[in-house]
């Protein structure tokens, strides 16, 4: 759905700050104990997040009643301020991987919803900076941006925004077409 700004780029405000209150609340709970157990956690979300990527952009936003025509409003104008709107989104992670496991295991779930919410972001931004950023070749970026590109092209490919391993792993990484990136 098309969002104003403030709905746009909440996120980027609203995790950083909920990453904080997450690793704060785990250090009252375990102490210096606690970071190996966090950080782990964090990079576990981090890794989990990019599958969860992967399955609901090629499953719901592609496939799914209700979902698909909004994703494919960002099909049709791809500058567009389109998205799920910040706090949904960021509440649908705390809600999904924080509360349910808050009361038997504190600190892998505040980890594991803060490497969930950072992949979130690290997802909005590459995909914002596939858009909207003058990526020239050689820049880190221009691979996410070939990518993300040939997806707006062609049917059925390229669902991995932030990176390109699980289409590789499920057979819909598409080939990488310098054409594509001048779009
Ligand atoms: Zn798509
Ligand atoms: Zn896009």
């Amino acid at each position: 759905m098309r969002i104003g700004k403030f709905l746009y780029f909440g996120d980027f405000v609203v995790i950083p700050i909920a990453v904080l209150l997450l690793a704060a609340a785990a250090y009252v709970a375990g102490g210096l104990a606690a970071v190996p157990e966090f950080g782990l956690s964090l990079l576990f979300g981090a890794g989990l997040w990019t599958l969860v990527e992967y399955l609901v952009h090629r499953y719901a936003y592609h496939h799914a009643p209700i979902l698909t025509p909004l994703h494919d409003a960002h099909h049709q104008a791809p500058l567009a301020f389109v998205g799920v709107p910040s706090f949904l989104s960021s509440g649908l992670i705390l809600a999904v991987c924080y509360l349910p496991l808050r009361g038997a295991t504190p600190v892998f779930a505040g980890g594991f919803a803060s490497g969930m919410m950072l992949g979130y972001a690290a997802y909005m931004f590459v995909h914002h900076a596939t858009h909207h950023f003058n990526i020239q070749p050689g820049d880190w970026l221009y691979e996410a941006r070939l990518r993300h590109m040939t997806h707006h092209y062609r049917e059925g490919v390229n669902y991995g925004v932030s990176t390109g391993f699980w289409d590789r792993v499920f057979g819909t990484l598409a080939a990488r077409r310098e054409r594509a990136a001048d779009a």
